[in-house]
Parts: C-alpha cells; structure tokens; sequence
C-alpha cells in the first residue's frame, strides 16, 4: 500500500513555534526521508472560515502567510503538494455524506471541539459548520487516502472521529476508505506547546505566541516577559521545573550541543534543571540562555521567509499547481465514494440497471 501524508493549517495567523514542534518540524523530516509516496498539506482556509466567518479578509490574508512559513521551514513544494482546501469542491461533498454517519451526541463528546466551544465562547451560539468540523477533516483525510497524519496532540479525537467515519463508511458501503494513523511527536513538550502566558497552548486565536515570523527583538522581548514559576522570587530561593514554560520551551527546543555552544556552565538541561531546583539560579539567565536557543532556530527561518516574500508570484502560482492535482486526487476518491453509495446514477450500470423488468 502508498504511504500517503495529509496535514494541514488553518489560516488563522501566521505559524508560531509551537506549529513548528508539534508538526512542521516533523513533516519536514518525514518529507525529506524519501519514504512516503504523496505528501499533501492543506491550507485549511475552509475550516478557518467555520469560526472566522465574518472575516473573510483575515483568511484570504493568512493563506499567503501561512504558505511563506512552510517554505521557510523547509517544505519543499517538489516534494509536498500545497493546497488550499476552499478550492476542492469535492471536500464538501464528502463531508456532507458523512454527516450521515455520525450523531450529534458524538460530536458533542470530542473534547478537541468541547474546549475550543468554551475558549470561542460559543456556548448559546455554535455555528453548525464549526460544530461539523471533525467531520470535514474527516473528508480531508480520506479524500487523499492518507494513512498517515502528522499533527499536535488536539487532532488526536479528531483522528480518532476520522477512523470511526471511515470503519462505519466500509462496513455500510463496502470497503472503499482509508485507515488514517496520527504521526505524533517523539518529544513529550512538544505535543501541545503553552502559550507565553503558560496557558494550555500556544494559539493563534489566543495571541499568546512566538511567530516564527517574529523579529529578533519581538523574540526576545516575548522570551524575557514569559511566565516561570511564581514562587521562585529571588534568585537564591529554590525553584520549579515542572508547569515552568521556560524549561517547558527548552525541553522543546534545546539540545546537548546548545550548551557548549552558547558557553552555558552546564553539561545540559538536566544540569541547568537541578541547579534551578536548587536555588541559585536566577530567571533572567535561564531567558538568556532560551533566547539564545530561539534566536539562532528562528534566525534562519526569517532569512528564507523574507527571501521567499520578495517572491509572491512564485509562492501563489505553487498553491494553483498544487491544489489542481490535489483536486485530481480528491475527484478520484469522490467517485469510488459516490459509486459506493450507488449515487453514480448515469454509470452503465446506475439508474435503471436493477429494475428486473
Ligand atoms: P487556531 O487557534 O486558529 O485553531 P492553532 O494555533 O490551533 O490555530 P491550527 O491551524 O489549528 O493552529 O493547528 C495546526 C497544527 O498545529 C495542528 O496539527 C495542531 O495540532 C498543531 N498545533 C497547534 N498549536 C500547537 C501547539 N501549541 N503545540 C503543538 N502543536 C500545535
Ligand atoms: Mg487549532
């Protein structure tokens, strides 16, 4: 079988570094391994759309945004199909046929939605369209067969909506969809990385970000003003690690090698960590030594960024040339679907075909 990838965005905002553990990180990896026969990653204007829609604007915006921060991360467009969900017609076919696979109750109880009701305050007013999104990401993943989904941890009751949708579809209609796998990260703080503010996570619509797109004072400046641990008031009194974000950012994103590298007086964050526990270190050299961590990861990220920005006609005609064959590819699983749901009419074999008469 294919090894097929799909994954994807919401422009909602530019990507911000917890994007860039949780998944961008990985599909780069995953793209440039060579082992996967389709990578499909999606710009999910469509879902944006569900709890955007009286902002069209700041979508249509981000799209050009978001697809700026792949190619400076590195997703190379000769070996990844970028697309823009809105522009496959096919997508909203399907999630109006699975509709009819999953009940309201279901929905009700997936927790990714259940906390994102609460944080949009929606309680009184849930648009149907966004209450319905794990069922369009459903159709996303199916459309492109993808087995594997490399996203943060709150796809994961997505996922596992998808896998449900895709179980019941065979087993009413025959087998005709594809079993999807999540692909998450091997590091544990990098699944759903805090905001600056040490709420839950990182989140565009929170604001509480490190843009990979930030400039090097905006990093800093976010860096020395990040939450640590509120009972650590002088250097010299003993501090917490665990819930403390800036260790959470360095178990993230520091390696063995950043401590020579930076001059630090430890061997590496184990070291930096028992001295912290222990008193004796203060907060601001802790920052230091993050945002030297941050500066040199971002730095050449903004570098490409800006180069690829100088480039709009570039970047836009790559998303025209990858959504068309991300069409192509939809189509052919729209008809296997329509055709497994005898909704393929005026086949040879459609209406009229088993009249008996
Ligand atoms: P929005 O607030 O509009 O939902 P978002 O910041 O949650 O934006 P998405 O576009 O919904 O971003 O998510 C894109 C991908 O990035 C998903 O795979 C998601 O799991 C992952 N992701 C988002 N935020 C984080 C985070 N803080 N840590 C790890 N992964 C994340
Ligand atoms: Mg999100």
């Amino acid at each position: 079988m294919s090894k097929i990838i799909l994954t994807g965005d919401r422009p909602t905002g530019k990507l911000h570094i917890g994007h860039y553990v949780g998944s961008l990180k990985q599909r780069v990896e995953l793209q440039n391994s060579g082992l996967y026969d389709e990578i499909y990653i999606m710009l999910a204007d469509a879902q944006a759309l569900t709890d955007n829609a009286d902002n069209p604007r700041k979508v249509r915006d981000n799209i050009l945004e978001v697809a700026l921060d792949y190619l400076a991360c590195g997703i190379d467009p000769q070996k990844s199909v970028i697309f823009i969900q809105s522009q496959l017609p096919q997508l909203y076919e399907l999630s109006f046929h699975y509709m009819n696979l999953v009940t309201v109750s279901r929905v009700q109880r997936n927790p990714t939605v259940k906390a994102e009701i609460a944080q949009k305050n929606f309680e009184q007013s849930i648009p149907v369209g966004f209450f319905a999104y794990p069922i369009s990401q459903a159709a996303d993943i199916t459309a492109f067969e993808a087995n594997i989904v490399p996203v943060g941890e709150d796809q994961k009751p997505m996922l596992e909506q998808t896998v449900e949708i895709v179980r019941k579809f065979n087993s009413v209609y025959g087998p005709t969809l594809v079993e999807p796998q999540i692909l998450l990260a091997s590091n544990t703080a990098c699944l759903r990385l805090p905001g600056t503010d040490g709420k839950a996570k990182m989140s565009k619509s929170i604001g509480n970000c490190i843009y990979l797109s930030d400039c090097e004072k905006d990093v800093h400046d976010k860096v020395f003003d990040m939450y640590t641990d509120p009972g650590h008031l002088r250097a010299t009194d003993p501090g917490k690690v665990e819930g403390n974000t800036v260790f959470t950012y360095l178990d993230a994103f520091a390696e063995d090698a950043d401590f020579e590298k930076f001059n630090s007086p430890y061997a590496n964050l184990d070291e930096m960590k028992a001295h912290y526990r222990k008193g004796g270190l203060g907060d601001v050299a802790v920052k230091k030594f993050l945002n030297a961590v941050m500066q040199e990861l971002l730095g050449p990220i903004r570098a490409r960024r800006q180069e690829y920005a100088q480039d709009l006609p570039f970047v836009i005609d790559l998303l025209k040339k990858g959504t068309e064959q991300a069409r192509a590819k939809a189509a052919n699983t729209l008809s296997k679907v329509r055709r497994a749901m005898c909704l393929d009419h005026f086949a040879p074999d459609g209406l009229g075909s088993h009249t008996g008469s």
